[in-house]
Order: structure tokens, then C-alpha cells, then sequence
């Protein structure tokens, strides 16, 4: 593969589909995927931007959450990782992967739509990092449904719990315990902007993140602290294979976009580095689009 920072043409750095089918069930294995996702675990270089930093990535195993915790943790943080319990051959390969990079590794899996559960994994971080300095609250529950008639309401509140209520236990945990300069980064999407048919339930919580995200961000500068959206466009990872999308769909991702391709969660980690760093210092309340040219947010 081509270093990832040489000059080249972005539409053919990385697969573009059409794809094998492959669902898979939920929550979704990184490991399971073809082709296997980018996460930056040979390709991300980091440059000390985060040094002596202690963050939190909920939903660290796979995906977008995975490749900033490798990106933290090559940038000079320690990290810890929450997922659920199903995905521990995923949450450990990126324990490995940190800790290969000298750091601690702290690795909390758990069901964040168990409010206790969420209280509790901010302080284990806490007491397991010795700190915290960058929250980022990704963990995303994504299931299509083709009618209005099949969102059940066991699909409605699961999908809020993990999405919203998990934020707002995780975001209110957390800070008694972050002080001026720290970073908290939630993961929305373009369907807070342009939601599809099958995501009723999934599109309504990310336009929710976005409100809740830029709402605390005016609370949470009076202390220092900033807070920011990071909205993805297709990226290739387990959660569309495990239901986020019809299989068929899955084959085509990315398709539709100006690329033609799905991003690969690599892309992504930048921003999230960004915002979790001091060069980030006037950047407060906004949400960054990485959507791969669809121009939203
Ligand atoms: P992913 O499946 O790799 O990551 C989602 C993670 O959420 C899982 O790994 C799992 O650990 C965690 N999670 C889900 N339910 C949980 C629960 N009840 N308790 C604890 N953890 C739970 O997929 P991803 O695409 O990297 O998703 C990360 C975020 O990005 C999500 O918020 C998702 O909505 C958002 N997003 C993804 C895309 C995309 O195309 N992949 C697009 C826009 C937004
Ligand atoms: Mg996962």
C-alpha cells in the first residue's frame, strides 16, 4: 500500500466497492470484515500532539472509535476503550496496539444503556488513567428498518438509550472530573442532515447529538473545556454490516458518494485528534463534516 501521506488521487487510496456480501450480527466484528478496514494500525503516524494525555473512547474496539484510539495513543495518550462484551477479540487487538505504543491501555467493557454501567466506566477510566483530559462519546446502536411499521418500540428505546441517554449519563459523569483544556467530541452523522428512509430512529438521536453537543458546548466553556460534533459521511465498518444497512446495500457502500467510496475509519482520525488537542484552542461547539464531498453541516 501506498504511505498514507504521499500525494495522490483520494477517490482510489483506498477499496471501492462493489463489495462481498457479508452480514454479520450484532454488535458487528471488525475482524469479520472484507476488506478489512483501515484503522491507522500501520498506516497512522503521530507527531507527539497529544502527549501525556488521558482519553476515553466509547465504542474504542472497532471503527471510527478504534482509529482514534490508535491515533491517541500514537499521538502520546493513554486510552481507554469501552465496548460491549460480545466484541473482545476486536478490544483486544487495539489494547495491543496502544500498548505497543508505550501507553496504558485500560479496557472497559460494559452495555451503555445501563445508566449505572455508564457512571461506573467513567470512574474506572478515571481511577485507571489517573485522569481525564478527552472524552469522546461514539458508541452508536444503527439498525435499518424498510417502514415505520417495523420500528418497534424495543428498536426506538434501545436506539435512544445507546445513542442519547448513554451521552448525557457518560458527558454528566464525566465532568466533575475534566478541567480547562480538556475535550469532549461526540459522534453524530450526515443523518442528522439528510437522513435516509430506513433510519427514523438512528437519524432522529444524531440530530439530537448535534443539539445536545452545541448546547453543552456553551455550558462547558465557562470552565475551559470545549466541546465538539465530528458528522461522518459512509464509513466502512462493522455497524453497517451488522444491520445498519441491507446486506445488499452493504455491497454497494459508498457508492452514491462523490468518491465512490466508503471512507475508511483511518480518514476520520485526524479530525478527532484535532479536536482532542490544544492546537484546537479556539474550536468549540461546532460539527466537522467528514462526509467524503457531500458538504454538510
Ligand atoms: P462500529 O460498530 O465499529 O462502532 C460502534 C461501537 O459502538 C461498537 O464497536 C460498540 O462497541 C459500541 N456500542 C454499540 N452499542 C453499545 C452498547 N449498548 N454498549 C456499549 N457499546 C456499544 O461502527 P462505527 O461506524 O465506527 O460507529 C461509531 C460511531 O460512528 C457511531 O456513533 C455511528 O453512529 C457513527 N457513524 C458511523 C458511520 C458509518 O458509516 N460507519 C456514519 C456516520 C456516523
Ligand atoms: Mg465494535
Amino acid at each position: 500500500m501506498t504511505d498514507r501521506l504521499t500525494l495522490q488521487d483520494p477517490r482510489v487510496q483506498y477499496p471501492r466497492p462493489p463489495f462481498p456480501r457479508q452480514p454479520q450480527p450484532v454488535p458487528g466484528l471488525a475482524t469479520q470484515m472484507d476488506p478489512k478496514p483501515d484503522h491507522g494500525e500501520k498506516s497512522y503516524r503521530g507527531s507527539g500532539k497529544l502527549t501525556g494525555r488521558k482519553a476515553l473512547v466509547t465504542g474504542g474496539d472497532s471503527g471510527i472509535g478504534r482509529a482514534a484510539a490508535i491515533a491517541f495513543a500514537r499521538e502520546g495518550a493513554d486510552v481507554a476503550i469501552v465496548y460491549l462484551p460480545g466484541e473482545e477479540s476486536d478490544a483486544k487487538e487495539v489494547v495491543a496496539l496502544i500498548e505497543a505504543d508505550g501507553r496504558k491501555a485500560v479496557a472497559l467493557p460494559g452495555d451503555v444503556t445501563d445508566e449505572a454501567f455508564c457512571r461506573q466506566l467513567v470512574a474506572n477510566a478515571v481511577e485507571g488513567l489517573g485522569g481525564l483530559d478527552v472524552l469522546v462519546i461514539n458508541a452508536g446502536r444503527q439498525q435499518n428498518r424498510e417502514d415505520i411499521s417495523k420500528v418497534t418500540s424495543e428498536d426506538f428505546d434501545k436506539t435512544l438509550k445507546t445513542n442519547l441517554y448513554a451521552l448525557h449519563w457518560i458527558a454528566q459523569a464525566a465532568m466533575p472530573h475534566l478541567k480547562a483544556g480538556a475535550s469532549i467530541i461526540t459522534t453524530a452523522s450526515i443523518q442528522a442532515y439528510e437522513p435516509s428512509a430506513i433510519l427514523l430512529d438512528y437519524a432522529t438521536t444524531k440530530a439530537g447529538i448535534v443539539a445536545y453537543t452545541k448546547a453543552l458546548a456553551k455550558q462547558t466553556i465557562e470552565k475551559g473545556i470545549r466541546a465538539n460534533v465530528v458528522a461522518p459521511g459512509p464509513f466502512w465498518t462493522a455497524l453497517q454490516s451488522s444491520g445498519g444497512q441491507p446486506p445488499e446495500a452493504v455491497m454497494k457502500f459508498g457508492e452514491e458518494s462523490v468518491y465512490g467510496r466508503p471512507g475508511q475509519p483511518v480518514e476520520i482520525a485526524p479530525v478527532y485528534v484535532l479536536l482532542a488537542s490544544q492546537e484546537a484552542s479556539f474550536i468549540s461547539g461546532e460539527v466537522y463534516g467528514v462526509t467524503g464531498g457531500a458538504g454538510i453541516a
